[in-house]
């Protein structure tokens, strides 16, 4: 059975709508992503902050595994000042102690400046928590309606597939052909109706026979001269 005029019409106006479901999804998408911003950049500076945090926290285990090496130093040169015999071997010793507590003392100014810099980060982390919980709230009510919109437009795509599939299923073998070529090749939609004498798909007027055999046969497709799609003539189109 060949293809009726309006199977074509209501191909094309499918072909149009999914068109416009697409880009508002993605204009959707975008919008959602803008709208995340804020909540993105709290993020980051939150993981940022923690990396500090675990760094400084880092420096500070190395530091304390350090001060407990020295300790053990410090008690054995300790242990070992009774066994001392000769004058060399005492200033030897009173100097290796001496180094050595001036390091463990060094060490352990530096892990108090460790311990002050977590206090702090945690009190910054804390904070960033609280902004982050605001700007994740706010992120919430700011979609809530892009949200809802994103669910009917994919509902209407959802149903504009189906139709669409139905309405391709129903073309004959011919323009079923011509259809998929055209969409390979990226012309969507490729198939027209001829609005005010000119072919909407490429916008160009047609020649005024052209015109005037598709007005007296209503039922005939043609194909656009000039962009080669199909065209159809629909009175209300005009
Ligand atoms: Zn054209």
């Amino acid at each position: 059975m060949p293809t009726s005029i309006e199977n074509l019409a209501a191909l094309d106006q499918t072909d149009r709508d999914l068109l416009i479901s697409q880009q508002t999804l993605k204009n959707l998408d975008k919008e959602i992503a803008v709208a995340r911003m804020p909540l993105s950049a709290c993020e980051t500076s939150l993981q940022e902050k923690q990396t500090e945090y675990d760094e400084v926290s880092s420096k500070e285990r190395e530091a304390n595994l350090k001060l407990s090496e020295i300790e053990a130093f410090i008690e054995k040169l300790e242990s070992q000042v009774p066994l001392i015999r000769t004058q060399k071997e005492f200033v030897a010793s009173k100097k290796q102690l001496e180094d050595a507590r001036k390091r463990k003392g060094m060490l352990e100014e530096e892990i108090v400046e460790y311990m002050d810099k977590q206090t702090e980060y945690q009190t910054q982390l804390k904070e960033l928590q609280t902004q982050l919980a605001t700007e994740s709230e706010a992120f919430e009510q700011n979609i809530e309606n892009l949200l809802k919109e994103k669910e009917t437009t994919t509902n209407k795509l959802e149903e504009l597939k189906n139709n669409h599939k139905e309405l391709i299923s129903q073309l004959d073998s011919k323009i079923n052909q011509f259809y998929k070529r055209s969409k390979e090749r990226g012309i969507d939609p490729a198939i027209c109706s001829v609005v005010n004498k000119a072919c909407s798909g490429c916008n160009t007027v047609l020649p005024p026979q052209l015109v005037n055999e598709m007005i007296a046969k209503p039922s005939q497709h043609r194909n656009c001269p000039f962009c080669f799609r199909i065209i159809y003539y629909l009175p209300e189109s005009e």
